[in-house]
């Protein structure tokens, strides 16, 4: 039963949205995407709300591809400020549920703030936009909701959520498997996040998490790597423009293989020992003049590890590529290397022990 045109296609009318993939549209706000995504019954979802004062423009390009329809949800990759500077005003005004997952609770309901940024690592694009940090967390106890347990994604039933921990301890991407479109927010991102001027550019480059608000790494290259066994075919992340195909696989391994070497700092307060947190908040932060430089040691094993990932991925994805819903029972490394790399949580920590902010939940 083919399905040929299940989604809408007035994006070609629409001059600030730009297409992603069929029924999938970017917006950029200053300097953050957010995207709208159409299910196949023609309804549809909002990913991430964009910079405080963004909800005109929001309201606007909905208005326009999708007329006076209200989203079903809004999806959070995570919490962070400019992703959900118009989270409140929208969810309000359409009166829609706001779905993040239980580890971004804290930070949505004005628990707990994020673990400290950390300057230290250089700043960059984020530190010129400090302006526009808020002091405090929100507050949407009112609109927010967990993600299902099971993966599924609210709203779209050709979608799922994984759980991409590092960058923040709840952030997730969003999975269509159906044609392999992955929404990472910030677990990787398509734009150097520490140039100025790479906000501006139109450079399509895979890098790691934005350097200054990632507090855990160690889970963010487990997290990177975990995407990369999705073997996305499209990639659009919360700065940069998408990325597809070849190009997009080849720069992503690269960025597994190397992650230590080109996305973790050199130094700073969350390279050798992560921010701890669970569903109430931080538990624990390094102390900030933590700047012993990192341990490269393990850095051999991840690429031999990373090569070893990609190539079963290949091997994998050759013989399923027509087979559905298995994505979820791919395996990735759970193993980190023994020393150099910070675990994110005790090794004594049991796998389903909902307090460890690493990968169990689907
Ligand atoms: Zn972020
Ligand atoms: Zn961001």
């Amino acid at each position: 039963m083919p399905m040929e045109t299940p989604y809408r296609t007035s994006v070609h009318e629409n001059k600030q949205a730009f297409p992603v993939a069929p029924g999938v549209w970017g917006l950029k706000t200053v300097f953050v995407n957010l995207f709208f995504v159409s299910a196949p019954d023609g309804s549809w979802v909002l990913v991430d709300t964009g910079v405080y004062g963004s909800a005109d423009k929001i309201r606007k390009v909905a208005q326009e591809l999708f007329g006076d329809e209200r989203p079903k949800a809004i999806l959070l990759t995570h919490g962070h400020f400019d992703h959900i500077g118009a989270v409140k005003e929208l969810a309000q005004d359409w009166d829609v549920p706001v779905y993040a997952h239980p580890l971004e609770m804290p930070y949505l309901t004005g628990k707990s703030s994020y673990p400290p940024p950390d300057p230290s690592v250089g700043g960059g694009g984020m530190a010129y936009m400090s302006f526009l940090y808020p002091k405090k967390p929100i507050n949407i106890h009112e609109n927010i909701e967990l993600l299902p347990p099971d993966g599924s994604v609210p709203g779209l039933p050709d979608w799922r959520w994984v759980h991409t921990p590092g960058h923040t301890a709840g952030h997730v991407s969003f999975f269509r498997e159906r044609d392999r479109v992955l929404l990472a927010g910030d677990a990787f991102i398509t734009r150097d996040g520490e140039s100025m001027l790479a906000v501006m550019s139109q450079k399509r480059e895979v890098h790691g998490p934005p350097k200054y608000f990632t507090s855990d790494w160690g889970a963010a290259h487990h997290s990177v790597e975990r995407l990369m066994v999705l073997n996305p075919s499209i990639a659009a992340t919360g700065h940069g423009l998408p990325m597809e195909g070849e190009q997009l696989m080849r720069q992503l391994e690269q960025l597994v293989k190397d992650f230590w070497s080109v996305a973790v700092p050199g130094h700073g307060r969350y390279v050798n020992q992560p921010a701890i947190a669970d569903e109430q908040g931080v538990l624990s932060v390094p102390p900030s003049d933590n700047t012993i430089p990192k341990v490269m040691a393990a850095t051999g094993l991840v690429a031999l590890a990373g090569v070893a990932l990609v190539m079963y991925a290949r091997q994998q994805n050759k013989s399923q590529q027509a087979r559905k819903g298995d994505w979820r029972n791919r395996p990735f490394s759970h193993n980190r290397p023994l020393q150099g790399i910070p675990p994110t949580v005790p090794a004594t920590l049991d796998e389903d022990d909902p307090h460890a902010h690493t990968n169990n939940y689907p």
